[in-house]
């Protein structure tokens, strides 16, 4: 358990490459790492988010190399809730988020990471996916849109891609938050109930639920087949939020760490220079 301002280690979250990984073996609900209950772990996330924010600074004023984020998760998983409380006091200048929604005709009419690679985060910035061409290897597949030879070579032609933007200095990190089946019912739930929710609730995303256990298989073959040394798969219990967004921050302030950015050296001499 790590003590107060000691930086947990992600390794615990992290889908070591050709591990043979298999997500039966993660517990939505466990809280591995953390440095306390709810209260400790919200009040240990406050040093960590000033930290993220003093990083992003960095990568901004450095302006050469840049962090691309991927989430993926089941419906109400809880994408949307980590991006807002993780980046809350983040300089939105240097963070864009895209969602990704079912394809358009154009897209479809196009290879899958067309519309992909156009919302990669250009240098100095965070780039954010709430969802991703991740969808296009999950979701195809519970659908049955594409064959099992074209899902394994889109596997190939995903790292290849997430290789071709680490080349070009883009870190690729990519987290899997992980509910329980039991867990995303009470949110589901809960979105039908709440005024504030409920514009959230689609059926559709009951017939998604049926299809649970093909969706496990889905994220588990995906995240095995890609989760390499460049551009890492992290997979986070996220059945308590608390826990979920404190895990996060520390995958992002490490990422961050390892870039190391630095403010760049002034244009010239400014010794002795004063401003009147
Ligand atoms: P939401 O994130 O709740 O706004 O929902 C977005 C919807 O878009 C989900 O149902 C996704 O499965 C769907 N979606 C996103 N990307 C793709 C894709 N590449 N192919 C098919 N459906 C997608
Ligand atoms: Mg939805």
């Amino acid at each position: 358990m790590p003590r107060m301002g000691e930086r947990a280690s992600v390794a615990q979250w992290l889908v070591a490459p050709g591990s043979g990984f298999r997500l039966a073996d993660v517990d939505a609900s466990a809280t591995p790492g953390a440095p306390g209950g709810k209260e400790a772990t919200v009040a240990a996330s406050g040093e960590v988010h000033a930290t993220l924010g003093a990083l992003q600074e960095r990568l901004w004023a450095e302006d050469a190399r840049s962090l691309l984020v991927v989430f993926q998760a089941m419906d109400a998983g809880g994408k949307d809730g980590t991006i807002k409380k993780v980046f809350t006091g983040v300089n939105p200048q240097g963070v864009e988020v895209t969602s990704f929604k079912a394809p358009t005709d154009e897209e479809l009419a196009h290879d899958f990471l067309w519309r992909v690679h156009a919302k990669t985060p250009a240098r100095g910035r965070i780039g954010i996916f709430n969802r991703s061409h991740y969808e296009d290897v999950l979701v195809a597949r519970v659908h049955g849109l594409i064959s099992d030879d074209e899902r394994r070579a889109r596997y190939d032609r995903i790292n290849e891609f997430e290789r071709l933007l680490t080349g070009a200095g883009t870190t690729v990190v990519k987290v899997m938050l992980h509910i329980s089946r039991d867990e995303q019912a009470e949110r589901l739930r809960r979105r039908l109930e709440r005024p504030d929710k409920r514009w959230k609730f689609r059926k559709g995303d009951l017939a998604e639920r049926e299809r649970w256990d093909e969706y496990m298989v889905a994220f588990e073959d995906a995240i095995a087949a890609t989760s390499t040394e460049l551009a890492p798969w992290f997979v986070v219990p996220a059945d308590k939020k608390w826990y979920r967004d404190w895990v996060v921050l520390q995958i992002l302030v490490d990422a961050l760490q390892k870039i190391d950015p630095q403010f760049p050296e002034p244009e010239e001499d400014l010794d002795g220079v004063v401003v009147r």
